[in-house]
């Protein structure tokens, strides 16, 4: 199983619009420290499969390769702003999986063009794709969220965004799971007074402690991380990172990523 880290900003993204901390100032410099909307890709057996569906130039990429579906964790517009494009698209319908959401997001259901939404997914029920087995298991997050589970035979995979925390039934499903490979959101940095709907990132480490995968990393991250990053050395465990926006990972191969 390979990964990739399409976007790892959280719903301001890195540089945020208007602000002028140091690390919205490097990332307007420097590219590589930018931090688009909060998604990933998977690829199993030539199969491409989008977690999330945020980035803007998502039809764009989509026309390069068709992903063979997409899992949606919730109705954030930062995690399916590039829907309400690619669904004007043609061709074969594209699969998309995501919680039970009454709301949804605008009138994305409503006018799904392209997009075949499938039934909302129920928590802990396995769903068969090709390829790979996924589990969704719920999330702490102000709109119906699902973490996803991912497991290709060879590596499993707990993609987890946006939460607070974790629900005790997914904590005590993931120590029992034992992921190789975790995702973590840790939008906050420790200094962030009062984190609702998403993690700081010593939250985050505690609950990787618990779970203690293999590698982890941690997503999500809002322009204070990185500015107080700038600033502060942050001692990380030695297998867990910051995720970048373009990383590539094979799962399969400890270690083995690349920008
Ligand atoms: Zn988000
Ligand atoms: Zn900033
Ligand atoms: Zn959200």
């Amino acid at each position: 199983m390979r990964l990739r880290f399409v976007g790892t900003g959280d719903s301001a993204q890195v540089p945020r619009f208007g602000c002028d901390c140091a690390a919205c100032e490097r990332a307007r410099v420097l590219s590589c420290h930018r931090r688009g909307p909060c998604c990933a890709e998977v690829r199993v057996d030539g199969h491409r499969y989008l977690l999330d569906a945020g980035r803007m130039d998502l039809a764009e990429s989509c026309e390069r390769e068709r992903p063979a579906a997409i899992l949606l964790t919730h109705y954030h517009a930062d995690h399916v702003q590039g829907l309400f494009h690619l669904r004007w698209g043609t061709g074969e319908p594209i699969p998309v999986y995501g919680p039970k959401d009454a709301h949804g997001c605008a009138d994305l259901f409503k006018h799904s063009g392209v997009l075949d939404f499938q039934p909302g997914l129920k928590p802990f029920r396995p769903l068969r794709l090709v390829g790979c087995e996924v589990i969704p298991v719920p999330l702490t997050h102000s709109k119906p969220t699902l973490g996803f589970c991912l497991d290709d035979g060879g590596t499993r995979l707990a993609y987890l965004t946006d939460t607070c925390g974790l629900p005790v039934e997914t904590d005590r499903f993931l120590r029992d799971w034992r992921p190789d490979v975790v995702v973590l959101d840790a939008t906050y940095p420790g200094s962030h007074a009062e984190p609702r709907n998403h993690n700081t990132v010593p939250m985050a480490l505690e609950i990787l402690e618990r779970l203690a995968p293999r590698q982890a990393w941690l997503t999500h991250l809002g322009h204070e991380v990185d500015a107080e990053l700038m600033s502060v050395t942050l001692a990380l465990p030695p297998n867990v990172a910051l995720a970048q926006d373009g990383l590539e990972a094979d799962l399969c191969a400890a270690q083995a990523w690349t920008a």
